[in-house]
């Protein structure tokens, strides 16, 4: 009650008794009606006079010593503890972020494990070689109990080598198919993070993972991205103690790693070169397994599997796809029956067609069309001319090449006109001779813009490069050339022998160096008088086909051929073989 109201009270009698506490007045009443509390409290204002009073209204009295400790000990306390409080929640915070940062590498973890994989070994084709080396696997995946026959030891690691695309980890993952067992796959870019350590603890992960659930297979895919060898890795700049830590700790596994658990390990990369040769040591990555690019019988396989996807039409020649298709991967020729379908359906039929393929492989190979770049006429006259002069020659001189088609439709970044080629084997070893022709069939173009318009034009620049590059292997590489002998003056040097640098050794003199010159020009001009020489032979077919190229803008290898047969029955030009030109003289009369 407000301290008037106890005066009040006071001088009405009806105070029976009080305590001071500190500034308090406490107290009880009497005399009140039933509904009032009989306990009041005050707060005394400054009043010498209030002893006196409560004397007088016969008010028993006294002070009580208020009991302060706690409430002085939290006065004192309390800015500290809350202090302490704040603290303890920041290094909670803390602790828990670093708790987080060191379960990284158990918690983040991209281990994949995969159960009942639908792929199996028929779903892989062309590479049949491979995939009966790997068979044993799947046999001893199937009873790891039982051992070898023979008492050979299984290998402990396979690595399987290949350019990309050829289908490394589909195989990798048709094993784990064909065994029903599961499927633990990481990429080595993976292991590989900021934090030291954490790659290592991957490792050690995925091993202890796999342990637990044998018989199963660890597959490490890209594993050049971990494994690069320990001096190139310092020089790619990425030289860093994580790497190092990461690949020890899987060198550390794999010498820990007993095959008779039943943990078959499989890895994957396409430039072995650059691994660290202690992965590659007897004991670890024992197997290597190459895959390469299919052949023309595998991408037919290949293409037959694909073909499961999508709807063909009965009459698609697998034979002159598989034929077109000279260098492509398995992942190549998937993309291409994929590009094939979705031509066919924009041109709205319900069949994919071999035309359908053929624009793909035109895409895959040379870009997109671009029908909106215009050619002024000339132009196109001149690439008219260009490209009839590698068909002539490619008809009159090359053997092993077939031309599928012509156009002067610009295609891609730079190409204005293509001529596409078509092995008419697969070809494994060249001899000097055809690779003489294939160069003169490179610069059929030149020459023929030379011949019919005396300007010649930036237009064989690729062309000229290719040249170039063909003529030098002969003479640096290959041992074709009379004055530089058998040796070879550009080698590629493994890393591993040169002190860790990449690249090309050249430890031959400036004197040399000068006949390389020499010799590389001299072959590439004997190439090009060559070229020229089967235009001016062939001029009528030349011209002819500029005249049908400019109608039609493209022609395909039966119109070719038919126009061939038809200039050579009524021209009949001697069909004796083309002579190397040697004199200046003949070069001059030439063009
Ligand atoms: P890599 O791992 O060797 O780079 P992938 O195994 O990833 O190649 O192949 C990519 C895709 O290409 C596969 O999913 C498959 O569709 C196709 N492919 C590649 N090689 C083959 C092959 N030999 N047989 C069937 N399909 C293949
Ligand atoms: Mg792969
Ligand atoms: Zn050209």
């Amino acid at each position: 009650m407000p301290y008037s109201q106890f005066l009040k009270y006071l001088g009405e009698q009806k105070i029976a008794s009080v305590a001071l506490v500190g500034d308090r007045i406490e107290g009880v009443l009497r005399n009140m009606p039933k509904d009032h509390p009989s306990h009041f409290s005050a707060i005394k204002v400054e009043d010498p006079t209030l002893s006196q009073r409560l004397l007088q209204a016969d008010v028993r009295f006294e002070a009580v010593h208020e009991n302060t400790l706690w409430r002085d000990v939290l006065v004192w306390l309390g800015p500290a503890l809350l202090m302490l409080g704040f603290w303890w929640f920041i290094m909670g915070r803390a602790g828990r972020a670093q708790g987080e940062f060191l379960s990284l590498g158990k918690s983040k973890a991209k281990v994949y494990v995969e159960r009942d994989l639908k792929i199996r070994f028929s779903d892989v084709a062309g590479i049949s070689e491979a995939k009966s080396e790997i068979q044993e696997l799947v046999q001893f995946l199937k009873d790891p109990s039982k051992s070898n026959r023979l008492g050979g030891r299984m290998p402990k690691g396979v690595l399987l080598v290949g350019p990309p695309g050829t289908g490394k980890t589909l195989l990798a993952r048709a094993v784990a198919g064909e065994a029903q067992v599961p499927f633990f796959s990481i990429n080595g870019s993976e292991f590989v993070e900021m934090f030291v350590g954490v790659g290592a603890a991957r490792v050690r992960d995925l091993f202890e993972q796999a342990r637990s659930q044998a018989p199963c297979i660890i597959f490490i895919d890209e594993l050049d991205a971990l494994g690069k060898a320990r001096g190139l890795a310092a020089l790619g700049g990425g030289g860093n103690d994580e790497k190092e830590q990461t690949l020890n700790q899987l060198l550390a596994e794999l010498d820990g790693f007993d095959p008779s658990q039943g943990v078959v390990l499989l890895a994957a990369t396409n430039r072995p070169e650059v691994l660290d040769p202690a992965l590659l040591r007897s004991g670890r990555f024992d197997r290597q397994v190459v895959i390469d690019k299919p052949d023309r019988k595998g991408r037919e396989e290949i293409l037959k599997i694909h073909f499961k996807g999508v709807q063909v039409a009965d009459v698609v020649n697998t034979q002159k796809i598989a034929a077109l298709t000279a260098g492509f991967s398995g992942a190549d020729l998937a993309n291409l029956v994929n590009e094939a379908a979705m031509v066919a359906t924009r041109r709205g039929a319900d069949k994919v067609e071999d035309s359908d393929f053929t624009a793909g492989i035109e895409r895959i190979v040379g870009g997109l069309e671009r029908k909106s770049k215009v050619l002024l006429p000339e132009e196109k006259k001149r690439v008219a001319y260009h490209e009839m002069g590698h068909v002539v020659v490619s008809f009159a001189l090359d053997r092993d090449e077939a031309i599928h088609k012509v156009s002067i439709i610009p295609r891609g970044v730079g190409a204005l006109g293509y001529t596409m080629r078509r092995p008419i084997e697969d070809r494994y070893i060249v001899d000097r001779d055809e690779l003489e022709r294939r160069m003169a069939a490179l610069l059929g173009g030149r020459a023929s813009e030379n011949i019919f318009f005396k300007e010649v034009s930036t237009g064989a620049a690729d062309d000229l490069d290719r040249a170039t590059d063909m003529a030098r292997a002969m003479v640096t590489r290959y041992g074709m050339s009379e004055s530089l002998g058998l040796l070879t003056y550009d080698r590629e040097t493994s890393p591993f022998l040169n002190g860790g640098g990449f690249g090309r050794s050249h430890d031959y003199s400036e004197a040399t160096a000068q006949i390389i010159d020499r010799e590389t020009r001299d072959i590439v001009n004997q190439a090009f008088y060559r070229a020229a020489r089967t235009v001016k032979q062939y001029r009528a077919f030349v011209e002819q086909g500029v005249q049908m190229l400019l109608e039609h803008e493209t022609l395909d290898e039966s119109q070719l051929q038919t126009l061939w047969t038809k200039v050579n029955r009524e021209t009949a030009p001697e069909l004796r073989p083309v002579e190397v030109i040697q004199t200046t003289e003949q070069r001059k009369q030439l063009v």
